[in-house]
């Protein structure tokens, strides 16, 4: 696969550049961090990204792990477009939003009540609210590399170790919004017991992503992420997972079914939507009950439950539906993990997966938490990035981002990847 010079996706990027700042609107596909300018693309299909310069590449990032069926799935973009020509707006319910609801708690029975917003973002910000509606407490534990989004409260780093209370980690974000958000380290079970042991019962919820996806894969020890659940329940708060990424990513039941523990509220995203912007918040009915109309906790959308996302969801829960699909995808990643340890064994870099994502670590040492994944080299991998790039594959841009194997990547995918990543390094 020879990639032509990226000369149009460079002069469209000069160009959005004057109307929109970075020339993107979101940050991380501005590709900086590994050290090259963004590609500008035209369509997509299955396992592939096609750019304007007419390079075609094999997609390992698929939207941030939106596309599990692979880009552009037949059934359900002509759900998408049948939706559209019914009129894509009403602002008043319909039954799509219903239909889709039962799907996503047939697949994560914690789910019992559920509503539908635009974004995850909007999922936790919204979870977090009601948490703290329903404790009457104001205290959220995260943890540190987890991100749940850019609402103001949630965009924290680590404090001083005294305090526990993280800092405001963008300009703009008052430090009274984030005086309420404790930031601990991920697989750290002794501090967070230490933190509970004195500050337990102001605790309104721990949320975390039960397979961090966001400071690259990194998977919790069954001990961490079980001490979430018992220390929440001792003390009387509640415990969000969020699963935007590994919601029907994991499982079709997500992470929580993989590992067996029932959260009180979960969000999901990215995949739920079928390419559309679509998410949702849920969980124990009780607490569910507190939102407005039915309680005193306000949360409203205008496009909240857009039934063009609603068809592509239905769609794409029930291709995903269908026996043996996770086993497949499953095992088809399984095979590649286990051709990519033999490739980096003795190299100084580390392999984090869980089912179908992973993150290649460019770290002499494991990647267990934040400091872990800091601490890799973040220049082997920019120069890992541009080679990929250049061989036709497109990784997920940033070490701190999953890798996601779609039903579309189909052995002989694989295969050119494994050997690519071979030459590479
Ligand atoms: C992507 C993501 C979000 C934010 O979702 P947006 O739709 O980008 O607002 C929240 N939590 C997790 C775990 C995510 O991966």
């Amino acid at each position: 696969m020879g990639i032509n010079a990226r000369s149009l996706s460079q002069s469209a990027y000069e160009r959005a550049k004057q109307v929109i700042p970075g020339g993107v609107n979101s940050p991380v596909r501005a590709l900086r961090s590994v050290g090259t300018t963004p590609l500008f693309i035209r369509e997509a299909n299955k396992a592939y990204l096609t750019d304007i310069d007419d390079n075609t590449y094999i997609d390992f990032c698929m939207s941030w792990g939106v596309f599990i069926l692979g880009h552009n799935n037949v059934a359900v973009s002509r759900k998408a477009a049948e939706a559209v020509g019914r009129g894509s707006s009403y602002g008043i319910p319909t039954l799509a939003e219903t239909e889709l609801a039962e799907h996503i708690r047939g697949a994560i029975p914690s789910m019992e009540r559920l509503r539908f917003v635009n974004s995850g973002t909007e999922a936790t910000m919204s979870a977090i609210r009601l948490a703290r509606g329903f404790t009457k407490r104001d205290v959220l534990v995260k943890f540190e590399g987890c991100y749940h989004g850019h609402a103001d409260h949630l965009l924290v780093s680590a404090g001083s170790a005294v305090a526990n209370i993280g800092n405001a980690s963008s300009a703009g974000v008052p430090n009274d919004f984030t005086r309420h958000t404790v930031c601990l380290p991920y697989n750290d079970v002794s501090a967070l017991k230490r933190y509970f042991e004195g500050n337990g019962h102001r605790v309104a919820a721990i949320i975390i992503e039960p397979v961090a996806c966001n400071m690259g894969v990194v998977v919790p020890t069954e001990e961490f992420l079980l001490a979430t659940r018992t220390l929440t329940e001792q003390y009387g708060a509640l415990l969000i997972f969020d699963e935007v990424i590994t919601g029907f990513r994991l499982s079709f039941g997500g992470a929580q079914q993989r590992f067996g523990i029932n959260p009180d509220l979960t969000t999901v995203g990215k995949i739920v939507g079928g390419g559309f912007p679509a998410a949702a918040f849920g969980g124990r009915k009780d607490v569910m009950a507190l939102l407005a109309p039915d309680g005193p906790v306000y949360q409203a959308g205008t496009l909240s439950g857009n039934p063009v996302a609603m068809a592509a969801g239905i769609e794409t829960l029930h291709q995903l539906s269908f026996d043996g699909f996770y086993e497949k995808l499953e095992a088809r990643s399984n095979g590649f993990i286990e051709q990519l340890k033999v490739i980096i064994k003795d190299k100084d870099i580390q392999l984090n997966y869980s089912g179908s994502m992973f993150t290649l670590f460019f770290s002499e040492r494991p990647v267990h938490n934040f400091a872990d994944a800091r601490q890799t080299d973040q220049q082997h991998f920019a120069r890992y990035f541009q080679n990929m790039l250049q061989r036709g594959i497109y990784v997920s841009p940033s070490q701190f981002e999953g890798n996601f194997i779609s039903d579309c990547h189909t052995p002989e995918i694989l295969d050119y990847v494994l050997k690519s990543i071979k030459e590479s390094i």
